[in-house]
């Protein structure tokens, strides 16, 4: 409505390094209240067809400037987004329904991290070389970035998710087109609006903002966008892979998970279970990489299930603008409805819902009471070929099951279709090395949860992906590599 519109938030697409309106816009909702107050601009063929052309124009330039002259412009972005990091975290909190704190502690410093974590990284790389005494010959190789990147993003860690790839892509000297999720758009719009303070080129970094199946699938489908780095959901992956098929483009996929908790009887329960906790509840559960399988063994199952119970129950969920809140809103109306009817599904396959969803009540603000929450939710006695076991909730939902043996639980936690990250708890030094070893994941922790060094390959096996993002697995995909011989 007009009265409306006033006070709506009004995004622009960013092409060429001007804003640009849309001629259709779509609305986002601020998920803790319910409220319309963001309108994102409803981009296709036309918009992506411009981007792409300014991304490519700016190609040359930015590709021939040296590892330290692009090395010194992302850090220079690094800064300004730190000196707004409040802005940043609020407009985030607000965007998704994730806690203010959250944002404050992880989210923008993690993207100021991606920025100079790949400003550092890009000056390390070596190529390789090898002599062929014999034939009088060397051979080494030499990487050139590939050209323009789509990048496309998912909505559980807006800004964290897209600068994960456009460090690297622009680090390794490609020009970008970024897609981010129509559902959390506001934080790089306002990433966009310091490119140019920056010293970022016009074009190298071009936002437009839309839906998945039209914004996303027209660059997907561009002839002149060579790789795809893609992170969401594996449905999504699959219509990617088919719809870029035809131009053999090159496809980093990050996708789901069904992350398994191992926790043997000599696990240190003191740190496994406010780990836990945080593994299986935090950002609603909303992350790839959230635990939503946890294997007791059965010595210490009771007292766990009782110990991590009474924990969750302490969650304060709430105005995600309160600092004293654990937990927010969930993303949409749908994907509420969609978490819940898993819980609805377990207990009527006979499972018990020992604390959260339709258990207890959920007492919430006088501004929030439209908004999209719920209760961190802990289910039992759920048989291993239930939905809620196999299939990706992404939501505040975990389950807890029993376990006798190490041959036993390894295969268990294996019977999924995903394999992103596992967790395993245990004091036996031995053990944990074993059972990490034969895990189907891309990533094990042990007596830990998601303590990353970015140098190293992150990403899934089976349905959780194709491809790892790192230091050197980044680098490795932002460039074409190729190898010359010279005979002297
Ligand atoms: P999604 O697949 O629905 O959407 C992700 C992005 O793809 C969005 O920007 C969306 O607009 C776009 N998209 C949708 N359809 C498209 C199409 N046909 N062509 C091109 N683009 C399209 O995922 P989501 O719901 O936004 O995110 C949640 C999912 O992401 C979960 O499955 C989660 O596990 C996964 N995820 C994975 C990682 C990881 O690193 N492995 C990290 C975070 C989230």
């Amino acid at each position: 409505t007009m009265a409306h519109s006033k006070t709506l938030l009004v995004l622009e697409n960013f092409i060429a390094g001007k804003f640009v309106p849309c001629s259709s816009y779509i609305d986002s909702y601020n998920p803790s209240t319910g409220d319309v107050y963001c309108r994102v601009p409803d981009s296709g063929k036309e918009e992506v067809e411009a981007a792409v052309k300014a991304a490519k124009a700016a190609f040359p330039v930015w590709s021939s400037k040296s590892p330290l002259e692009r090395s010194q412009t992302l850090n220079k972005l690094a800064d300004l987004i730190e000196h707004d990091l409040e802005a940043f975290a609020q407009a985030e909190s607000k965007d998704q329904g994730k806690t203010i704190t959250f944002a404050r502690t992880v989210d923008i410093p993690r993207a100021v991290y991606n920025f100079r974590f790949f400003a550092s990284s890009i000056l390390h790389h070596t190529t390789e070389c090898t002599e062929m005494a014999t034939t009088g010959c060397i051979h080494y190789t030499s990487r050139a970035p590939v050209g323009v990147a789509g990048l496309i993003s998912p909505w559980n860690l807006p800004l964290y998710l897209l600068t994960w790839k456009i460090a690297p892509a622009i680090a390794c000297g490609n020009t970008v087109v970024a897609k981010p999720s129509e559902m959390t758009s506001v934080t790089a719009w306002m990433m966009c609006k310091l490119l140019e303070k920056a010293g970022v080129p016009h074009g190298v970094v071009n936002v437009v903002f839309g839906t998945g199946t039209k914004a996303g699938e027209a660059l997907v489908c561009h002839p002149d966008v060579p790789l795809i780095s893609f992170t969401g959901s594996t449905l999504t992956a699959q219509r990617i892979t088919e719809k870029s098929a035809p131009h053999c483009k090159r496809l980093s996929l990050e996708l789901g998970g069904k992350n398994p908790a191992i926790i043997f009887d000599d696990a240190d329960l003191t740190q496994c279970i406010p780990t836990t906790l945080r593994s299986s509840f935090v950002n609603q559960g909303e992350i790839c990489l959230c635990t939503s399988r946890i294997f007791v063994q059965r010595g210490i199952y009771r007292e766990f299930l009782k110990r991590f119970v009474a924990e969750a129950k302490k969650w304060k969920v709430g105005n995600p603008s309160d600092p004293t809140v654990d937990m927010g809103a969930l993303i949409s109306k749908e994907h509420l409805e969609k978490v819940r009817s898993y819980v609805k599904k377990a207990q009527g396959e006979g499972a018990r819902v020992l604390c959260g969803e339709g258990v207890d009540s959920l007492a919430l603000p006088t501004g929030n009471q439209k908004g999209y929450f719920m209760l961190p939710t802990v289910i039992a006695e759920v048989k291993d070929e239930s939905c809620c076991m196999q299939e990706e909730i992404f939501g505040p939902v975990t389950c807890v099951v029993a376990f006798d043996t190490e041959e036993e639980v390894i295969e268990r936690a294996n019977g999924v279709k995903y394999g992103l990250a596992a967790t395993v708890w245990s004091s036996n030094v031995g053990r944990v090395h074993r059972v990490a070893q034969r895990l189907q994941s891309g990533l094990v922790w042990t007596n830990c949860w998601l303590v990353r060094d970015l140098n190293l390959p992150f990403g899934g096996v089976k349905a959780s992906g194709i491809g790892r993002e790192g230091a050197k697995d980044s680098y490795e995909f932002f460039t074409e590599v190729k190898t010359i011989t010279i005979k002297h």
